[in-house]
């Protein structure tokens, strides 16, 4: 291992501000994010990241998952508008070209993968994407978008503007082909390589979260809490990144915000609720707060 890097805390935000709103902005000029994912398997993840989206303060989010349940999925969340996306006999995103293009062009900020459970529909969903987003669009690749990422990799490297990748642990281990067991010990040389490997900001998440930059900048996190580890929780802290995104936040300012406010919100949970049993839901009414005050 190297040596520790220095931890991501309030006075770091403060280095890296979000974006004034300015009082003439619209919805639209706020940002727009579209989450691509879903199946029939998780249907509702795919709501967690809308909302964490719209709770980052982005305008307008659009939820693009699974035709079978896209109409649900609207009347359950009103606040986002829907587009339905054919899918495969196993109830996974199957889309063409044309579709994910008129997606793209909707937006400021794209997140794909989340509740997605299949690598290889994911996969093919990534090289589509990649082949019609711009190379400067605003992108967060998140679980089984991440999976196969590393057939990818000269892709992600053209690109302006570094995307922004959350892997737990097995997907920082499919993207670079190592042993999950090799990780723990050596966190931060082995974000910082997928950040170098894939032009991208890397938020490596586990009970400790690095976050590192292609440049070479690096972060750690260790103020989260144990309650985190629950289903729908990375969906959440998928979609405060990509509001951030959308909202004009650089990559690394929007993962080190993104982190920040997915944990503290946790520990907020851990004090008010428990330490276990609070849902990834929970989270979210509190994100708002919490980014106004470190503000
Ligand atoms: P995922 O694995 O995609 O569901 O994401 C889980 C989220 O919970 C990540 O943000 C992790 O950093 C966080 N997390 C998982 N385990 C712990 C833990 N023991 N302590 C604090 N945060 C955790
Ligand atoms: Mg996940």
């Amino acid at each position: 291992g190297t040596a520790v890097p220095p931890a991501l805390d309030r006075a770091c935000l403060r280095e890296h501000q979000l974006p004034e709103p300015t009082g003439e902005v619209d919805k639209n000029s706020r940002g727009r994010v579209t989450v691509i994912g879903g199946c029939l398997e998780v249907a509702g993840g795919v709501r967690l990241t809308a909302e964490a989206a719209l709770r980052a303060g982005a305008g307008k989010v659009r939820i693009a998952t699974v035709a079978p349940i896209a109409h649900m999925i609207g009347t359950l969340f009103p606040e986002a508008a829907i587009a339905a996306l054919p899918a495969s006999a196993s109830g996974e995103i199957d889309a063409a070209a044309s579709e994910i293009t008129s997606l793209v062009e909707k937006c400021d900020a794209i997140v794909v993968g989340p509740a997605m459970s299949c690598r290889n529909h994911a996969s093919r969903l990534v090289d589509t994407l990649l082949d019609v987003v711009t190379l400067d669009h605003r992108l967060v690749i998140d679980a089984a978008a991440l999976m196969s990422l590393a057939q990818h990799a000269d892709r992600m490297r053209r690109r302006m503007r570094p995307a922004l990748l959350t892997p737990h642990p097995g997907e920082i281990a499919a993207m670079l082909g190592i042993d999950p067991k090799d990780i723990a010990s050596d966190a931060a040389s082995i974000a910082m390589l997928a950040a170098r490997k894939f032009n991208a900001v890397v938020v490596l998440k586990g009970s400790c979260t690095t976050i590192a930059d292609p440049s070479g900048t690096i972060y750690h996190f260790n103020g989260g809490t144990i309650g985190l580890a629950t289903s729908g929780s990375g969906d959440v802290l998928a979609g405060i990144a990509g509001g951030l995104l959308a909202r004009g936040c650089e990559p690394l300012a929007a993962a080190l915000w993104a982190v920040w406010l997915h944990g503290e919100a946790g520990r907020r949970c851990a004090e008010t609720i428990a330490p276990l049993g609070f849902l990834a839901s929970d989270l979210l009414p509190l994100i708002p707060g919490l980014m106004h005050s470190a503000g």
